[in-house]
């Protein structure tokens, strides 16, 4: 283990690797260089590498190159094969990252994959935490992400002073993959949510209410939501930029299905739900934004989109 790792009572900051610099990635790595971490990035977009450079961190020109150094890796890439893709392998994280390192995989992914790796990583002597996140692209600018951590409360400790550079609510939730499981549950709440407020803006527009005054009073009641609060704007002026892609959220209830399947629980609602996501996909909507559920209810409900 590096002295960085060691103990909470070495005040030096353990060098980060950060693998993946998308809509997440870009301003979650910065939050760490303006609390003062050193951070090495590599990801496929080289705008992204120069972004992150002009922000003081240092552009790697591989993922080998970015890890051989760092006491901490991170990972935000969209799926488990991008993980399994930058993880495994003789140019992957677990060949090139030192012993003692430890990856911390941020992605939503499946809750096996974050085993595997767990399991895979162990016998490099590289230690793993599943730490997916909730609070969209605004979450992560403001460092106000909810945490779901799967993996052993020790390295959980060394690893909470970087999740409070990102984020506010920071939970351990069990053992590997545990994190994961926690994230699926909230993407068929957020999922299940935007339907109910799409259902309702496509209503409340028939009939000819002032929209922006409904989703206020509306906001202040039980029927508000964090969904509510974030996703107002998009639905008041039909703007489906990401965000949160609906092909991502695809990829998310295609997750909670199987791994509800496998543990015998239902999703009644959360199964149509899922098949409305998916159908904005198959209409070409995949890239945008995860209001973007408004356009299916519009499509239903006979309306122009
Ligand atoms: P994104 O598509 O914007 O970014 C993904 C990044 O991964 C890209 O920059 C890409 O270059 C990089 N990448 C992919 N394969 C790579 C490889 N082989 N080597 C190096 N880099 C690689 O995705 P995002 O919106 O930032 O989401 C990332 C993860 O966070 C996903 O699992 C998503 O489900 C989750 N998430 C997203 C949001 C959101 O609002 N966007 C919110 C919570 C969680």
């Amino acid at each position: 283990m590096s002295n960085a790792l060691a103990a909470s009572s070495h005040p030096a900051r353990p060098a980060i690797a950060w693998i993946g610099l998308g809509i997440m990635g870009s301003p979650m790595s910065e939050n760490l260089i303006k609390a003062g971490y050193d951070v090495t990035g590599f990801t496929l977009e080289q705008d992204k590498l120069d972004r992150l450079a002009a922000a003081g961190g240092t552009a790697a020109g591989s993922i080998a190159e970015a890890v051989k150094d760092a006491d901490v890796v991170i990972t935000m890439v969209p799926a488990s094969p991008q993980v399994e893709a930058i993880a495994y392998g003789p140019d992957g994280i677990l060949e090139n990252a030192g012993s003692g390192a430890l990856l911390i995989d941020m992605s939503s992914i499946t809750p096996q994959t974050s085993v595997d790796l767990a399991k895979a990583a162990k016998d490099k002597g590289i230690r793993v935490l599943d730490a997916p996140v909730s609070g969209g692209e605004a979450g992560a600018v403001e460092a106000v992400l909810s945490i779901m951590v799967g993996g052993e409360q020790a390295d959980f400790d060394i690893a909470k002073p970087i999740f409070e550079a990102l984020g506010r609510t920071i939970v351990l939730c069990g053992p590997h993959g545990s994190g994961q499981t926690v994230k699926a549950a909230n993407q068929l709440i957020v999922a299940v949510n935007i339907q109910a407020c799409a259902e309702a803006v496509v209503f409340l527009d028939k009939s000819g209410v002032d929209l922006k005054a409904a989703l206020d009073v509306l906001n202040g009641g039980l029927a508000g939501s964090t969904v509510l609060t974030r996703k107002k704007d998009n639905f008041l002026n039909r703007d489906f930029k990401p965000g949160f892609r609906i092909d991502l959220h695809h990829k998310d209830m295609g997750i909670v299905t199987d791994a509800a399947r496998n543990v015998g629980a239902a999703l009644p609602v959360g199964a149509v739900v899922a098949q409305l996501v998916a159908s904005l996909r198959t209409q070409g909507d995949g890239g945008l934004d995860h209001s973007a559920l408004l356009r299916a209810v519009e499509r239903l409900s006979g309306t122009q989109v």
